[in-house]
């Protein structure tokens, strides 16, 4: 089995909190919350990171941004603004190496992050 905590989450082997699955992606609930809304939305495919993304991911990558705006007007955040952030690799502070989308929003932000 992979040893790919978000592949895990996705075949039902580490409990989530499921917000949202479709054919081609899902988005749970971050388990350490930095704002009152911080989902993750991922694709069912495991790719460890943005550089790993081709051209023929491009509609999941578009799907992801639509999954994620669509969650954010169901969460009332549509008017107050939120913030969708892929990190990747060292210098962004990427974790886990299967690409996600931070939906983060409910409080105000800084910018530039830190
Ligand atoms: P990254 O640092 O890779 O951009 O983000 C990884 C995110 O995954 C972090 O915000 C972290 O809190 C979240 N996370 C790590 N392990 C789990 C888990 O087992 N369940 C959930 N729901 N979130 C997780």
């Amino acid at each position: 089995m992979s040893d790919c905590i978000f592949c895990k989450i996705r075949d039902g082997h580490i409990p989530a909190r499921l917000v949202h699955r479709d054919d081609h992606c899902l988005a749970i609930e971050d388990i350490n919350p930095q704002a009152p809304t911080h989902l993750l939305i991922m694709p069912l495919e495991h790719i460890p990171t943005m550089n790993d993304v081709t051209v023929e991911h491009r509609e999941m990558v578009g799907h992801l941004h639509l999954t994620a705006a669509k969650l954010a007007r169901q969460r009332g955040l549509a008017d107050s603004g939120y913030r969708l952030v892929f990190n990747t690799r060292r210098d962004a502070g990427q974790t886990v190496f299967h690409i996600h989308l931070h939906l983060l929003g409910g409080r105000p932000m800084e910018w530039p992050p830190g």
